[in-house]
């Protein structure tokens, strides 16, 4: 059975819809990801572990979206960056349209965390319009799902988790002889409880914000598998949930 959307004639999506009110959309970035990983890293990861999820439990899965929120990581080449007006703006009417056939649950399987503030902001305004929208990460539960694989210094941006999920996916674009370690600095003004709108120049040099040299595609590999099977747990609630469970109350 074909679950990507782009491979379905429209007799065939006509056959889906008819039996199923969910679908999955990927979204990502194109972003540096340090001197060994190729800009793509966020989409592409979304893409593969959104399709493989599809795949296991025959849910329609659409395109990537391929960029995202992320003018921070400008200063390095090759970084495109969306509004997150915006993204919201296209996620909202890639969500509408699949509502047109009557789609009613929506899982986004979001691969930059840049992303989340606007894509949180179509879930909320696509509920009241009686669209139940989820978002997935990956990297903020494999501290949880997988403990020992890595070190916090090991899970930040472009670090060994993410190169190791590179090498197990598309290893032919990946060049860990050009893999670092950079300690992030810490800006100047800084203290506690402040947040800075600062950009990755600010932060360092290569792009990589700890350790990336000991990234591997096996450990990747176990990374993927236990990434994909909580989003299969995730989807399978979904799709068995009532849609009136899942909208808003009118009242207490
Ligand atoms: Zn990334």
């Amino acid at each position: 059975m074909k679950v990507m959307l782009h491979e379905m004639s429209w007799a065939e999506a006509k056959e889906y819809f008819a039996k199923n009110d969910i679908a999955i959309l990927p979204v990502g970035s194109n972003e540096q990801h340090g001197p060994q990983n190729p800009l793509g890293t966020d989409h592409l990861i979304a893409k593969a572990i959104a399709e493989e999820t599809a795949k296991r439990i025959g849910i329609l899965c659409l395109q990537v979206i391929p960029f995202g929120v992320s003018s921070h990581h400008k200063q390095f080449w090759g970084t495109i960056h969306v509004s997150p007006e915006t993204l919201k703006n296209y996620v909202k009417e890639v969500c509408l349209a699949l509502n047109y056939y009557g789609v009613r649950k929506v899982v986004i399987v979001n691969g930059h965390g840049g992303n989340l503030g606007a894509l949180m902001e179509v879930a909320r305004e696509l509920r009241e319009k009686g669209i139940f929208v989820s978002v997935f990460q990956w990297w903020p539960i494999t501290g949880k799902l997988l403990p020992e694989l890595f070190t916090p210094e090991e899970r930040r941006h472009a670090c060994a988790e993410e190169t190791s999920l590179n090498l197990t996916l598309h290893p032919n674009i990946v060049d860990m002889s050009k893999a670092v370690d950079e300690e992030p600095r810490e800006h100047k003004v800084r203290v506690e409880g402040v947040t800075l709108a600062l950009d990755t120049v600010d932060y360092t040099d290569s792009g990589v914000f700890g350790k990336s040299t000991i990234a591997s595609a096996e450990k990747g590999k176990k990374v993927f598998e236990a990434v994909i099977s909580e989003l299969v747990k995730h989807v399978n609630l979904l799709r068995e949930a009532k849609i009136e469970d899942l909208m808003q109350k009118s009242k207490v």
